[in-house]
């Protein structure tokens, strides 16, 4: 018998492909015992990924958790997006929603000192053109990768210390758009920042997901975090949940080697399952 699980699943009340019963379906069929969904959160600010009816997607969360009852653990939970200045509280969203869990993200970064009034004023460095990267570093910060990455660091660490996300979301996204050009992910003023956050999430005892996306959709060759930090992440015995950030149903699948990965390196502490018993 198979026992799968997915706690960062996306649907089409953000930019995910399909609807909140088709993802269930899928999951169904597969053999997962846990689905929980962490659509966009809504952003005071016209974009085209976030959720924008808040309530629809709840309820309509809540009603197939009772629906499926017994076929399947639904869970409601929400990707929280940390902005200085703009969202800096999850406790409203996490109130409103009646939320189960939350997760962590940084995927809009203002420049230093400016509080954002909209999208303009922010570096958006996921999404899936790196020219959107390369523009918003240029922009925001005049092309100077270093201040870039310390921001989007620091930035996560205050999210972590203010808001404590059940899970921590992707903590090194901001390799994915780098492609190897502006930084190599071995150069010490890198590695320093992103071990400064995997040893925050440590004193804080927070989790953190093992992120297969970036694989599946050729966009970056590694997991977030990458092998190189999991590696380090061993020392700390930081729990991990292999997440497929999955916007389409086929995506429930997509855990490109992940759990093998883990299990290679001797892991100690993983929480979600994907495997024949
Ligand atoms: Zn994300
Ligand atoms: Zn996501």
């Amino acid at each position: 018998m198979l026992f799968r699980t997915n706690f960062h699943t996306h649907s089409n009340y953000c930019d995910g492909k399909a609807s909140l019963r088709e993802m269930v379906d899928f999951a169904v069929a597969h053999g997962f015992t846990a689905l929980g969904f962490s659509g966009h959160c809504p952003l005071p600010f016209e974009n085209t990924f976030s959720i924008t009816d808040y309530e629809g997607y709840c309820n309509e969360v809540r009603a197939l958790k009772e629906e499926y009852k017994g076929r399947i653990d639904i869970s409601l939970g929400l990707e929280i997006d940390y902005i200085p200045g703009m969202l800096e509280d999850f406790t409203p969203l996490i109130e409103r929603g009646g939320l189960e869990y939350t997760i962590g993200s940084v995927h809009l970064i203002p420049p230093q000192g400016v509080v954002p009034k909209d999208g303009n004023d922010l570096w958006m460095i996921d999404g899936s053109r790196y020219e959107t990267y390369d523009e918003g570093l240029m922009k925001h910060y005049g092309g100077d990768i270093r201040s870039g990455v310390r921001a989007y660091f620091h930035q996560q660490n205050e999210m972590l210390v203010r808001n404590r996300p059940t899970i921590v979301g992707h903590p090194d996204k901001i390799a994915m758009h780098n492609r190897s050009r502006y930084f190599k992910e071995d150069e010490s003023w890198y590695e320093e920042l992103a071990l400064e956050t995997l040893s925050l999430i440590h004193e804080l005892d927070l989790i953190c997901e093992v992120n297969t996306r970036g694989i599946y959709k050729g966009r970056h060759p590694d997991f977030y975090p990458s092998r190189r930090l999991l590696k380090a992440m061993k020392q700390w015995r930081i729990p991990v949940l292999v997440g497929t950030d999955a916007h389409a149903p086929d995506d429930l699948l997509r855990t490109e080697g992940a759990f093998e990965y883990l299990a290679s390196i001797d892991y100690p502490t993983i929480l979600s399952s994907y495997q024949r018993r």
